[in-house]
């Protein structure tokens, strides 16, 4: 399950799907993050998650003559997946299983995502669109740490932490 990772290795940072794109231009970068999970030994199905026709086509393309991944492109992908758990400060893959039960409606994959953007472009300083998530949603410093988001969140992440990061990086 989950070979995209909710479609954050699709997501992925500029220079890493130039280094994609460079090994096979032919192929859409979710299809190395599928073709790696089916050539893993003993896979028999992969449950790629597919949300429109254009990726069930682009799925279609190279899974129905499947070609398993050589070992120098195994090898590639390792490497990038080195470089791209690095490059995410927050992993999170905007999946939403945390937030209907929070009880201060806080935005939190909305916030992850800010804060790794933030990370990635290295700026600092106000942002209207924190201000504009505080607006519209609970805020990260109201959380009381129930830890209900916690207990549901499929990557185990440390959510309450990671709010904390985020009302320090913005506050
Ligand atoms: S721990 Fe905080 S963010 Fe998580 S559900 Fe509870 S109040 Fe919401
Ligand atoms: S459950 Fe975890 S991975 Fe999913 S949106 Fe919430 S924090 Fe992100």
């Amino acid at each position: 399950m989950e070979p995209v990772k909710g479609g954050s290795l699709v997501h992925v940072p500029k220079d890493i799907q130039t280094k994609l794109l460079n090994l096979d231009g032919s192929l859409s970068i979710a299809s190395w993050a599928i073709r790696f999970a089916a050539s893993l030994k003993n896979i028999r199905v992969v449950l790629s998650g597919m949300s429109n026709l254009e990726q069930l086509n682009d799925n279609i393309s190279y899974m129905k003559k499947f070609k398993p991944l050589t070992q120098e492109e195994n090898d590639f992908l390792i490497k990038l997946g080195d470089q791209i758990r690095t490059s995410i400060a927050i992993p999170c893959t905007a999946c939403n299983y945390c937030t209907p039960g929070c009880p201060k409606h806080i935005c939190i994959p909305e916030y992850f995502s800010l804060f790794n953007k933030r990370k990635q472009n290295l700026s600092k300083g106000k942002s209207s669109e924190y201000d504009d998530l505080k607006n519209e949603h609970g805020k990260p410093y109201d959380c009381i740490e129930c830890g209900q988001c916690e207990r549901v969140c499929p990557q185990k992440l440390p959510i309450i932490s990671n709010l904390k990061k985020v009302a320090d990086e913005f506050e």
